[in-house]
Protein backbone atom coordinates (compact mmCIF):
# COMPACT_ATOMS: atom_id res chain seq x y z
CA UNK A 1 0.00 0.00 0.00
CA UNK A 2 1.04 3.62 -0.64
CA UNK A 3 3.36 4.88 -2.72
CA UNK A 4 5.73 7.95 -2.96
CA UNK A 5 4.21 10.93 -3.29
CA UNK A 6 3.82 13.66 -6.06
CA UNK A 7 4.99 17.64 -5.31
CA UNK A 8 3.17 20.20 -7.83
CA UNK A 9 5.81 22.78 -7.40
CA UNK A 10 4.12 25.48 -8.68
CA UNK A 11 0.86 24.78 -7.07
CA UNK A 12 0.43 28.67 -6.71
CA UNK A 13 3.12 31.01 -5.59
CA UNK A 14 5.00 30.59 -2.20
CA UNK A 15 2.32 27.20 -1.83
CA UNK A 16 3.91 24.33 -2.80
CA UNK A 17 1.29 20.71 -2.58
CA UNK A 18 2.70 17.83 -1.87
CA UNK A 19 0.00 14.59 -1.97
CA UNK A 20 0.25 10.97 -0.63
CA UNK A 21 -2.46 8.40 -1.74
CA UNK A 22 -4.34 6.71 1.63
CA UNK A 23 -5.84 3.42 1.51
CA UNK A 24 -9.08 4.47 3.00
CA UNK A 25 -11.64 7.29 2.70
CA UNK A 26 -10.82 10.48 0.80
CA UNK A 27 -7.38 7.76 -1.15
CA UNK A 28 -5.10 10.77 -0.97
CA UNK A 29 -3.72 13.36 1.50
CA UNK A 30 -2.45 16.55 0.59
CA UNK A 31 0.23 18.45 2.89
CA UNK A 32 2.08 22.00 1.98
CA UNK A 33 4.97 23.19 1.50
CA UNK A 34 4.95 27.44 2.24
CA UNK A 35 7.48 30.30 2.37
CA UNK A 36 7.66 31.74 4.84
CA UNK A 37 9.59 34.94 6.11
CA UNK A 38 12.82 33.20 6.95
CA UNK A 39 12.69 29.61 5.73
CA UNK A 40 10.03 27.35 4.72
CA UNK A 41 7.10 25.37 6.39
CA UNK A 42 5.25 21.86 5.68
CA UNK A 43 2.27 21.94 7.06
CA UNK A 44 1.16 18.07 7.61
CA UNK A 45 3.19 14.73 7.31
CA UNK A 46 0.74 12.26 5.84
CA UNK A 47 0.19 8.72 7.08
CA UNK A 48 3.98 7.76 6.64
CA UNK A 49 3.73 4.95 4.67
CA UNK A 50 7.52 3.73 4.01
CA UNK A 51 7.33 4.73 0.55
CA UNK A 52 5.88 8.02 1.42
CA UNK A 53 9.16 9.13 3.35
CA UNK A 54 11.38 9.31 -0.02
CA UNK A 55 9.70 12.49 -0.19
CA UNK A 56 11.32 14.37 2.62
CA UNK A 57 14.82 13.32 0.82
CA UNK A 58 16.18 16.29 -0.58
CA UNK A 59 13.46 18.79 0.69
CA UNK A 60 14.68 22.00 2.21
CA UNK A 61 11.92 23.02 5.10
CA UNK A 62 12.95 24.95 8.42
CA UNK A 63 9.42 24.78 10.32
CA UNK A 64 6.74 21.38 10.20
CA UNK A 65 2.96 22.71 11.17
CA UNK A 66 0.64 19.74 12.16
CA UNK A 67 -2.64 20.79 11.57
CA UNK A 68 -4.33 17.83 13.99
CA UNK A 69 -3.24 14.57 15.69
CA UNK A 70 -5.25 12.17 12.68
CA UNK A 71 -3.33 9.40 10.77
CA UNK A 72 -3.11 10.91 7.84
CA UNK A 73 -1.75 13.73 9.03
CA UNK A 74 0.83 13.22 11.68
CA UNK A 75 1.76 9.90 10.57
CA UNK A 76 4.94 10.89 9.06
CA UNK A 77 5.54 13.45 11.27
CA UNK A 78 9.08 11.62 12.68
CA UNK A 79 10.61 10.37 9.64
CA UNK A 80 9.71 13.99 8.07
CA UNK A 81 11.93 15.95 11.08
CA UNK A 82 14.88 13.34 11.25
CA UNK A 83 15.47 14.06 7.31
CA UNK A 84 14.56 17.76 7.12
CA UNK A 85 16.25 18.73 10.86
CA UNK A 86 12.99 20.74 10.84
CA UNK A 87 11.62 21.81 14.17
CA UNK A 88 7.91 19.96 14.93
CA UNK A 89 4.96 22.86 16.02
CA UNK A 90 1.70 21.57 17.43
CA UNK A 91 -1.16 22.80 19.47
CA UNK A 92 -0.88 21.86 23.08
CA UNK A 93 -3.74 20.00 23.64
CA UNK A 94 -3.51 18.18 20.11
CA UNK A 95 -0.47 16.98 21.23
CA UNK A 96 -2.22 16.10 24.58
CA UNK A 97 -4.52 13.81 22.51
CA UNK A 98 -2.30 12.38 20.41
CA UNK A 99 -0.24 11.07 22.93
CA UNK A 100 -3.21 9.71 24.19
CA UNK A 101 -4.64 8.04 21.12
CA UNK A 102 -1.09 6.82 19.72
CA UNK A 103 1.15 6.29 22.23
CA UNK A 104 -0.93 4.59 24.68
CA UNK A 105 -1.12 0.93 24.88
CA UNK A 106 -5.08 0.29 25.61
CA UNK A 107 -6.47 3.19 24.03
CA UNK A 108 -8.41 0.81 21.00
CA UNK A 109 -9.97 -0.99 23.85
CA UNK A 110 -11.06 2.03 25.76
CA UNK A 111 -12.50 2.90 22.76
CA UNK A 112 -14.09 0.31 21.94
CA UNK A 113 -15.67 0.69 25.66
CA UNK A 114 -16.86 3.65 25.00
CA UNK A 115 -18.54 2.42 21.55
CA UNK A 116 -20.17 -0.42 23.55
CA UNK A 117 -21.55 2.19 26.47
CA UNK A 118 -23.38 4.16 23.40
CA UNK A 119 -25.11 0.91 22.33
CA UNK A 120 -22.62 -0.31 19.66
CA UNK A 121 -22.81 -4.30 19.36
CA UNK A 122 -19.91 -5.53 20.38
CA UNK A 123 -18.82 -7.38 17.21
CA UNK A 124 -18.82 -4.00 15.77
CA UNK A 125 -16.87 -1.77 18.38
CA UNK A 126 -14.45 -4.27 18.83
CA UNK A 127 -13.55 -4.41 15.33
CA UNK A 128 -11.46 -1.53 15.79
CA UNK A 129 -9.48 -3.20 18.84
CA UNK A 130 -7.29 -5.34 16.46
CA UNK A 131 -6.88 -2.69 13.47
CA UNK A 132 -6.02 -0.14 16.39
CA UNK A 133 -3.54 -1.85 17.73
CA UNK A 134 -2.22 -2.82 13.85
CA UNK A 135 -1.93 0.83 12.94
CA UNK A 136 -0.99 2.60 16.25
CA UNK A 137 3.07 1.65 15.43
CA UNK A 138 3.03 3.18 11.91
CA UNK A 139 2.24 6.50 13.23
CA UNK A 140 4.85 7.79 14.13
CA UNK A 141 5.04 11.33 15.75
CA UNK A 142 7.14 13.34 17.46
CA UNK A 143 7.46 13.35 20.95
CA UNK A 144 7.82 16.88 22.76
CA UNK A 145 7.08 19.35 19.76
CA UNK A 146 7.32 23.25 20.23
CA UNK A 147 3.96 23.62 21.52
CA UNK A 148 1.33 26.43 19.90
CA UNK A 149 -0.62 28.65 20.81
CA UNK A 150 -3.96 30.29 18.93
CA UNK A 151 -2.03 33.64 17.89
CA UNK A 152 1.28 32.48 17.88
CA UNK A 153 3.27 33.14 14.35
CA UNK A 154 5.52 30.71 12.68
CA UNK A 155 7.96 32.18 10.48
CA UNK A 156 5.30 35.16 9.27
CA UNK A 157 2.17 32.31 9.01
CA UNK A 158 -0.88 32.86 12.05
CA UNK A 159 -1.79 30.28 14.03
CA UNK A 160 -5.61 29.95 14.26
CA UNK A 161 -7.09 27.15 16.84
CA UNK A 162 -10.06 26.02 15.20
CA UNK A 163 -11.50 23.29 16.84
CA UNK A 164 -14.57 20.94 15.42
CA UNK A 165 -13.01 18.29 13.73
CA UNK A 166 -10.42 17.50 15.78
CA UNK A 167 -10.49 19.38 19.60
CA UNK A 168 -7.08 20.94 18.90
CA UNK A 169 -6.73 21.89 15.14
CA UNK A 170 -5.10 24.80 13.85
CA UNK A 171 -4.94 26.69 10.39
CA UNK A 172 -2.52 29.08 9.38
CA UNK A 173 -3.45 32.60 8.24
CA UNK A 174 -1.38 34.91 5.58
CA UNK A 175 -2.64 37.43 3.08
CA UNK A 176 -6.02 35.71 2.63
CA UNK A 177 -4.42 32.18 1.82
CA UNK A 178 -5.73 30.02 5.01
CA UNK A 179 -4.20 26.11 5.06
CA UNK A 180 -6.67 24.63 6.97
CA UNK A 181 -6.31 21.31 7.12
CA UNK A 182 -9.81 19.56 7.72
CA UNK A 183 -11.48 22.28 8.88
CA UNK A 184 -12.91 23.44 5.23
CA UNK A 185 -13.14 20.33 2.80
CA UNK A 186 -14.99 21.37 -0.91
CA UNK A 187 -16.88 18.15 -1.63
CA UNK A 188 -17.34 16.23 1.40
CA UNK A 189 -18.60 17.61 5.18
CA UNK A 190 -15.80 17.39 7.50
CA UNK A 191 -16.27 15.19 10.10
CA UNK A 192 -17.02 16.41 13.42
CA UNK A 193 -17.64 13.08 16.28
CA UNK A 194 -17.85 13.25 19.93
CA UNK A 195 -14.38 10.63 21.20
CA UNK A 196 -13.81 9.78 24.88
CA UNK A 197 -11.60 12.18 26.60
CA UNK A 198 -12.86 15.29 23.84
CA UNK A 199 -14.19 18.69 24.55
CA UNK A 200 -17.34 18.45 25.50
CA UNK A 201 -19.54 20.01 22.59
CA UNK A 202 -17.77 19.57 19.80
CA UNK A 203 -20.06 20.91 17.59
CA UNK A 204 -20.53 24.13 18.81
CA UNK A 205 -16.56 24.11 18.33
CA UNK A 206 -17.11 23.57 14.91
CA UNK A 207 -19.82 25.92 14.59
CA UNK A 208 -17.99 28.52 16.14
CA UNK A 209 -14.93 27.65 13.87
CA UNK A 210 -17.14 28.42 10.81
CA UNK A 211 -18.44 31.78 12.31
CA UNK A 212 -14.97 33.20 12.26
CA UNK A 213 -14.14 31.96 9.04
CA UNK A 214 -17.12 33.82 7.67
CA UNK A 215 -15.44 36.36 9.70
CA UNK A 216 -12.06 36.32 8.42
CA UNK A 217 -13.18 35.98 4.62
CA UNK A 218 -10.05 34.52 3.22
CA UNK A 219 -9.51 34.60 -0.45
CA UNK A 220 -8.47 30.51 -0.47
CA UNK A 221 -8.46 27.65 1.52
CA UNK A 222 -5.97 24.73 0.76
CA UNK A 223 -7.48 21.69 2.42
CA UNK A 224 -5.56 18.32 3.33
CA UNK A 225 -8.30 16.58 1.04
CA UNK A 226 -10.10 17.27 -2.35
CA UNK A 227 -9.78 20.53 -4.29
CA UNK A 228 -8.72 23.98 -2.76
CA UNK A 229 -11.79 25.94 -1.40
CA UNK A 230 -12.44 29.17 -3.67
CA UNK A 231 -14.87 30.98 -1.54
CA UNK A 232 -14.28 29.60 2.31
CA UNK A 233 -17.19 32.05 3.63
CA UNK A 234 -19.50 30.63 1.31
CA UNK A 235 -18.61 27.03 1.81
CA UNK A 236 -18.51 28.04 6.21
CA UNK A 237 -22.23 28.93 5.26
CA UNK A 238 -22.54 25.98 3.75
CA UNK A 239 -21.70 23.88 6.29
CA UNK A 240 -23.29 25.84 9.07
CA UNK A 241 -26.69 24.95 7.52
CA UNK A 242 -25.54 21.20 6.60
CA UNK A 243 -25.20 20.83 10.57
CA UNK A 244 -28.50 23.02 11.34
CA UNK A 245 -30.30 20.32 9.48
CA UNK A 246 -28.70 17.43 11.25
CA UNK A 247 -29.59 18.33 14.12
CA UNK A 248 -33.01 18.72 13.71
CA UNK A 249 -33.00 15.38 11.97
CA UNK A 250 -31.41 14.27 15.34
CA UNK A 251 -33.78 16.54 17.29
CA UNK A 252 -36.51 14.27 15.36
CA UNK A 253 -35.01 10.58 15.96
CA UNK A 254 -35.59 11.24 19.34
CA UNK A 255 -38.45 9.97 21.84
CA UNK A 256 -40.07 9.46 25.22
CA UNK A 257 -37.96 6.26 25.46
CA UNK A 258 -34.30 6.57 25.91
CA UNK A 259 -32.37 5.97 22.56
CA UNK A 260 -28.68 5.27 22.71
CA UNK A 261 -26.16 7.05 20.16
CA UNK A 262 -25.84 4.07 17.72
CA UNK A 263 -29.93 3.88 17.52
CA UNK A 264 -29.97 7.15 16.80
CA UNK A 265 -27.43 6.79 13.92
CA UNK A 266 -29.53 4.01 12.62
CA UNK A 267 -32.06 6.36 12.63
CA UNK A 268 -30.13 9.16 10.72
CA UNK A 269 -27.37 7.19 8.39
CA UNK A 270 -29.44 3.70 7.85
CA UNK A 271 -28.32 -0.23 9.31
CA UNK A 272 -25.87 -0.97 6.21
CA UNK A 273 -23.28 0.39 7.19
CA UNK A 274 -19.53 -1.28 7.46
CA UNK A 275 -17.93 -0.90 11.14
CA UNK A 276 -15.80 1.77 10.62
CA UNK A 277 -18.27 3.64 8.88
CA UNK A 278 -20.77 2.80 11.72
CA UNK A 279 -18.07 3.99 14.19
CA UNK A 280 -17.94 7.41 12.66
CA UNK A 281 -21.78 7.95 11.97
CA UNK A 282 -22.19 6.87 16.00
CA UNK A 283 -19.35 9.82 16.82
CA UNK A 284 -20.96 12.38 14.41
CA UNK A 285 -24.90 11.64 16.07
CA UNK A 286 -23.31 11.90 19.56
CA UNK A 287 -21.88 15.18 19.05
CA UNK A 288 -25.23 16.45 17.33
CA UNK A 289 -27.07 14.77 20.03
CA UNK A 290 -24.97 16.51 23.06
CA UNK A 291 -25.28 19.59 20.96
CA UNK A 292 -28.57 19.42 21.48
CA UNK A 293 -28.39 18.43 25.15
CA UNK A 294 -26.01 21.51 26.01
CA UNK A 295 -29.04 23.85 24.02
CA UNK A 296 -31.90 21.90 26.26
CA UNK A 297 -33.48 20.21 22.93
CA UNK A 298 -32.32 16.48 24.37
CA UNK A 299 -31.62 15.20 27.54
CA UNK A 300 -29.69 12.47 28.61
CA UNK A 301 -31.67 9.89 29.81
CA UNK A 302 -32.04 9.83 33.66
CA UNK A 303 -31.27 6.06 34.66
CA UNK A 304 -27.71 6.21 34.23
CA UNK A 305 -27.16 4.59 30.78
CA UNK A 306 -25.37 6.49 27.90
CA UNK A 307 -28.83 7.66 26.06
CA UNK A 308 -30.82 10.37 25.22
CA UNK A 309 -34.47 11.14 25.33
CA UNK A 310 -36.74 14.01 23.68
CA UNK A 311 -36.69 17.43 25.86
ZN1 LIG B 1 -7.50 14.26 7.08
Amino acid sequence: MGGAGSIERAFVPGVERLTFPLPTGPRHVHCYLLDGDEGRLLVDTGLGFPADERAWEGLEVDSIVLTHMHPDHVGGAERAAETTWARVHQLGLDYDQCVRVWGSADWPERMAGWFRAHGVPTPVADELIEQGHAVAPFIRFVREPRLLREGDRVDGWEVLWLPGHADGHVALLRDGVLVCGDVLLAGISPAVGLYPESRPDPLADYLSTLERIVELAPDVAYPGHGEPVREPAERARELVEHHCGRLEETRVALADEPRTGYEVSVALFGDELSPPLRRFAVAETLSHLEHLVFRGGAARSSDGSLAYTAA
